[in-house]
């Protein structure tokens, strides 16, 4: 073929639309949703074979919602608020994935989703003002408007452990479960990890399994969920009262139902503080976590005071002393890292087929064909599981190549953390919009406000004959330093997690999100749009 006749039959290949909204999880359904509704010709490139994001990639037994199902819905449908029953106040995954995919089908969003397409790179065209957009399987798209709607949690993190290649067993990571189910009957399992996916999976394993081994680096302070069904009466109250249920969201530091006490730990005494953990304790969800005094998160001594009685709650339920001991945390305060939420956790420890490898004492050195192999031993399994989560936040983003105006790398921009003005936008990336949700806030609470906020621009953009938006490098730098600002003090940043990016061999270790709190976000990206996009370059 000559070489005009390729770079027409490329140039027809290339379809040329409005808007491209990168995955279709709970933001970017929306924000297609969204789209839509100002009449643009948008479309959602998606990694995965279904739509769900995180709740079709986490199919592991047992993954479900720890905040509400109801907090964690779409408010902006009183129908689609009507036609929903959730069975359980924490829906298990495959529930969440039908609901992702019954909003989907109600708003008839699935034909404008291009399924098993993962982006490969998105280069803006200064001259165009365009997108060029490609695909790993060689789609290519042209867009005006960029949206990353990629999420927090969906770059798994395998660690560096010489041989994982070499295991003969069945292995993976949590996020990247078989759609097929995984029998555990008679097998040996061993899994590495013990955050909040590890500690809803590991009941579940151990229900029904030969043996298993459980590989714990840090122990956590995981806290009973209590889930419970729903029966018709609370279904009922649940739909009446879903204003309340999302006044209460809007109206709190993280969006989700509980708060902070804005009573201080110590103006009560022992016995006061002890009966009030044991109210909170005795409550379903995080309200052990976001229910407590607010001082917990902020001054060590408050904080030891609740870590201690969490402590013995745990100790509580494990027969053996000993064990006990390395099952409750002691190196870092309640709260710095994300609380899992569990559901008959502890008690696995007390089955006679159940091992705990403390691999601080005994780190993990190689992974064998046969196995795990430590300094002390060696341990055979059958299937190996990696708990061993995200590169979050930023770690999805930068994998994919994207380039902004001179073809600056978005990964180079970021080698040092993450910049960008209301986290919604980074400087020299016009018309490109990162509504993953970095924001510290109940996901969909925060995701509908984005979305929303985003729309309004877009559309605030098309009114006014406008083209181009990009965040100026002094709006940029401010908001930065004033996300930055907002961490001190904080108990976050006193150890080592995915919030800090520390769980990543090279990433710069910096708090994640945005810390001022879902109502002082709201406040901020509504009083910039009042101003006209006040820190945004318009053109
Ligand atoms: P994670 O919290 O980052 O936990 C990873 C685990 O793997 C940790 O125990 C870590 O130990 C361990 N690990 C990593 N590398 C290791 C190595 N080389 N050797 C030994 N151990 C190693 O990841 P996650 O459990 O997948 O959870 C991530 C987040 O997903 C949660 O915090 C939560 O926000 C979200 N999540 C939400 C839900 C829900 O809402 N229902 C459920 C599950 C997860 P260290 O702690 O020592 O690093």
């Amino acid at each position: 073929m000559a070489q005009a006749q390729r770079e027409m039959a490329a140039a027809a290949a290339v379809e040329a639309v409005d808007v491209v909204i990168i995955g279709a999880g709970v933001s970017g359904l929306y924000q297609l949703y969204k789209m839509r509704e100002l009449g643009l010709n948008a479309r959602i490139l998606e990694a995965g074979g279904g739509v769900g994001g995180t709740w079709y990639w986490n199919r592991y037994p047992g993954a479900r919602f720890d905040s509400e199902s109801y907090s964690y819905a779409y408010s902006f449908s009183e129908e689609l608020l009507q036609e929903w029953n959730w069975t359980e106040h924490y829906s298990g995954q495959p529930e969440n994935e039908r609901y992702l995919n019954f909003m989907a089908d109600k708003f008839k969003l699935k034909p404008h989703i291009h399924f098993n397409a993962r982006l490969k790179s998105a280069v803006y065209d200064e001259g165009a003002n365009r997108w060029d957009l490609e695909t790993e399987t060689g789609e290519h798209l042209r867009t005006q408007f960029l949206i990353s709607a990629v999420g927090i949690l969906s770059a798994t993190h395998m660690p560096k452990i010489a041989g994982i290649e070499r295991f003969k067993g069945k292995s993976f990571h949590t996020s990247r479960w078989p759609h097929e189910p995984v029998d555990f009957a008679g097998k040996r399992v061993g899994i590495i990890g013990s955050g909040a996916t590890a500690v809803q999976l590991i009941p579940e394993i151990a229900k029904n399994v030969g043996h298993l081994t459980v590989f714990q680096r840090t122990a956590n302070y995981c806290c009973p969920l209590r889930n419970a069904k729903i029966d018709d009466e609370t279904q009922a109250k649940i739909k009446a009262d879903y204003p309340e249920i999302f006044r209460r969201c809007h109206s709190t530091f993280a969006a989700f139902m509980q708060e902070f006490d804005p009573r201080k730990t110590f103006d009560l005494s022992r016995e006061e503080r002890y009966a009030f953990y044991e109210e909170i304790w005795a409550q379903p969800g995080f309200t052990k976590w976001f229910g407590c005094f607010h001082d917990i998160m902020i001054d060590s001594a408050a904080n030891e005071d609740y870590a201690e009685f969490v402590r013995n709650k745990i100790r509580a339920r494990i027969k053996d002393p000993v064990l006990a001991e390395k099952l409750v945390p002691k190196d870092h305060p309640f709260g710095a890292k994300r609380i899992p939420m569990e559901t008959n956790y502890y008690e696995v420890y007390n089955q006679d087929n159940v091992l705990l490898v403390d691999v601080r004492a005994d780190p993990i050195e190689q992974i064998t064909e046969k196995g795990v192999k430590t300094g002390q031993a060696e341990y055979e399994f059958d299937i190996l599981i990696y708990a061993t989560g995200f590169d979050a936040i930023t770690g999805e983003l930068t994998r994919i190549d994207i380039r902004g105006v001179g073809g600056e790398s978005l990964k180079a921009r970021w080698a040092d953390g993450p910049r960008t003005y209301l986290t919604l936008q980074t400087a020299g990336f016009p018309n490109f919009f990162i509504v993953n949700g970095a924001v510290f806030c109940n996901f969909t609470r925060c995701a509908e406000v984005v979305a929303e906020w985003v729309s309004g621009c877009i559309g605030y953009l098309r009114d006014q004959n406008l083209q181009r938006i990009e965040a100026t490098p002094e709006a940029e730098e401010a908001w930065t330093e004033h996300a930055e600002s907002l961490t001190e003090g904080m108990i976050f940043t006193k150890t080592d997690s995915w919030f800090m990016g520390t769980n990543v061999d090279g990433k710069k270790r910096t708090f994640l999100f945005y810390a001022g709190g879902a109502p002082a976000f709201r406040e901020k990206c509504a009083e910039v749009a009042a101003q006209g996009y006040a820190g945004f370059r318009l053109s």
